[in-house]
């Protein structure tokens, strides 16, 4: 049984009439549905809910938590954000997506500005798996391809990852690390890039694929528990006593 909770801002869907035809349930419904799988239990929350819908119990139960933001950054406490961190070293899994690059959450963890560049032009973007060893890239090819979206370039202002799963290159020639993994704490992150919210892209079978793989890996349970403080020896110490 994997928890997951699927978080957005819901502005765009509301504002902009060709983003609420192609995410008529929000992008956080396509995302629940898209990612699904047999024995997860997939809720939502979203920024106008109380607490953002990010209360300690929701967050509590939640093994993995996908993010997407973008208009909003700036309108998500501080409080949750803390809260949000605090489950993250916990050992919540978390899956940052496309403008959750520059969500407070994803800044407070990786520590960078995570600035890049960007271009609004409906571009072909060819998705490279460049670590096929990897869960997060089961079942694809070498690449997938999009065939509309939103262009990300380098340079990325990310920590370097703990592993480069994709990289996207774009028909106006940039390059972006696409998929990248983190661990914080106990708990592990996923970055994925595409999902700009006037393309179809959360109806991709690939992007779902992805980002259910990454949900997947994300929700692993980590290693062994930390101690930490004032500590006790385990063998009786032979200096110091007299
Ligand atoms: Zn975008």
């Amino acid at each position: 049984m994997l928890n997951v909770t699927v978080w957005n801002e819901n502005v765009h869907e509301r504002e902009n009439p060709k983003c609420a035809e192609i995410y008529p349930e929000g992008i956080h419904g396509a995302l629940a549905n898209g990612i699904r799988r047999d024995g997860w239990s997939v809720r939502t929350a979203t920024l106008d809910q109380p607490e953002h819908g990010l209360s300690e119990e929701v967050l509590n139960g939640t093994d993995v938590l996908v993010w997407w933001g973008h208009r909003a950054h700036d309108h998500v406490a501080d409080y949750i954000v803390d809260r949000v961190q605090r489950r993250v070293l916990e050992g919540m899994g978390l899956v940052v997506l496309h403008s959750g690059h520059f969500s407070k959450i994803f800044k407070r963890l990786t520590g960078t500005s995570c600035d890049l560049k960007w271009r609004e032009a409906g571009e072909k973007e060819r998705i490279w798996v460049v670590n096929p060893g990897h869960p997060i890239a089961a079942g694809l090819g070498q690449y997938i391809e999009i065939p509309h979206e939103e262009m990300y370039g380098e340079h990325f202002d990310i920590p370097a990852p703990d592993e480069l799963i994709f990289v996207s290159w774009f028909e106006g020639g940039e390059v972006f690390r696409s998929g990248c993994t983190f661990t914080r704490g106990q708990g592990k992150i996923f970055y994925f890039r595409p999902g700009h919210e006037t393309y179809p892209t959360y109806h991709h079978p690939d992007v779902l694929k992805i980002i259910g793989n990454g949900v997947q890996w994300a929700g692993q349970p980590g290693g062994a528990r930390p101690v930490y403080g004032n500590h006790q020896p385990l063998e009786q110490l032979r200096g110091g006593q007299g």
